[in-house]
């Protein structure tokens, strides 16, 4: 995120918020709040692109970051009245209503509401609430990123599921990035307990070695990225790339021939160095440069065959 973003979120006008839509600045909660106090949320980052010709929104792949929510709420022992289809209407509402005619970052979050003291799971009651924001480019996805391997293990998966994409879980992600930040380079890779490579801080990776697409399993200890399975599906489909999930040591990221992250905020970034070492001589590299075109092709909806992955959104 540039400075500017994290200096000032411009929100959309209205948040959902204890089952009504109020004014942002008015969606509060108590001090005394679960969540608040223990890290009990869970939540989805969801894009939503202004396609200026159409005078509407793309939201991009909305119905698969409301199932991931959705499946999520059952570690944290989670139920909320909104159904998938209702919690995919208030993201739509949000948009519609926000007075934003340019990029929107939304956050649906279901988080345990119940004012109640001690660390459980279970038994306490959540809450669904929802907020949009104005969002640009997270991260720069031009000239490449220059990354290193973080002194920060990636959480296990027995110990905080980064699956579950809980609020709690994005201390261990704010740790490496702000690590990374002040020794000069633009964002972390995690290295899981046994070395192997989990991921960035609040992204995806993937490597390009002899013309194959490599990408970490969903076994280590990732956040099974909604962009990333779009990328590994247009790889395939429409690139003709053979794309494998396999361990990634963290020497082959010295090595490889190209690298880039992946997610809802980083959108494909090109990595142009690892720990000092560059990779693919310095600069983005073309199968990075080709899934880069034609995801941004896709989320403005202009590929017909993946149409279907953006859900359409005309101003109120
Ligand atoms: N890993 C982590 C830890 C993340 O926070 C994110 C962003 N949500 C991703 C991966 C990418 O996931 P997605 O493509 O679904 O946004």
């Amino acid at each position: 995120m540039s400075k500017a973003h994290r200096a000032l979120m411009e929100s959309g006008r209205l948040a959902y918020f204890e089952g009504a839509y109020i004014p942002t600045e008015e969606a509060k909660v108590s001090v005394m709040t679960h969540a608040f106090n223990y890290g009990t949320g869970l939540f989805e980052g969801i894009r939503a692109y202004w396609v200026k010709d159409e005078n509407q929104h793309l939201i991009f792949r909305l119905p698969e970051h409301i199932d991931r929510l959705h499946r999520n709420c059952s570690v944290l022992f989670m139920d909320i009245p909104e159904t998938p289809q209702e919690m995919g209407d208030i993201c739509c509402e949000l948009v519609r209503q926000s007075g934003i005619h340019e990029g929107i970052y939304l956050r649906p979050l279901v988080y345990k509401s119940q004012t109640s003291l001690g660390p459980s799971v279970q038994g306490i009651e959540s809450k669904l609430c929802a907020y949009c924001i104005k969002l640009g480019d997270y991260v720069d996805i031009q000239e490449g990123l220059d990354v290193a391997v973080s002194s920060w293990r990636r959480l296990a998966d027995n110990a905080i599921p980064s699956r579950a994409k809980s609020t709690g879980s994005y201390i261990n992600s704010s740790l490496a990035a702000s690590e990374a930040k002040m020794s000069g380079f633009d964002e972390a890779i995690f290295l899981r307990e046994d070395g192997t490579v989990a991921e960035g801080s609040a992204m995806n990776i993937f490597m390009v070695l002899d013309g194959k697409l490599i990408t970490t399993p969903p076994s280590a200890d990732i956040l099974v990225g909604i962009t990333r399975n779009s990328v590994m599906e247009l790889a395939e489909k429409m690139l003709g790339l053979e794309v494998v999930e396999r361990p990634i040591s963290r020497t082959e990221l010295y090595v490889c021939d190209e690298l880039f992250f992946c997610g809802t905020g980083a959108q494909v970034a090109p990595v142009r160095s690892v720990d000092r070492r560059e990779v693919g001589g310095g600069k983005p590299g073309p199968i990075t440069r080709g899934l880069q075109t034609l995801y941004f092709d896709v989320v403005m909806g202009k590929v017909p065959e993946y149409r279907h992955w953006c859900t359409e959104v005309a101003p109120a």
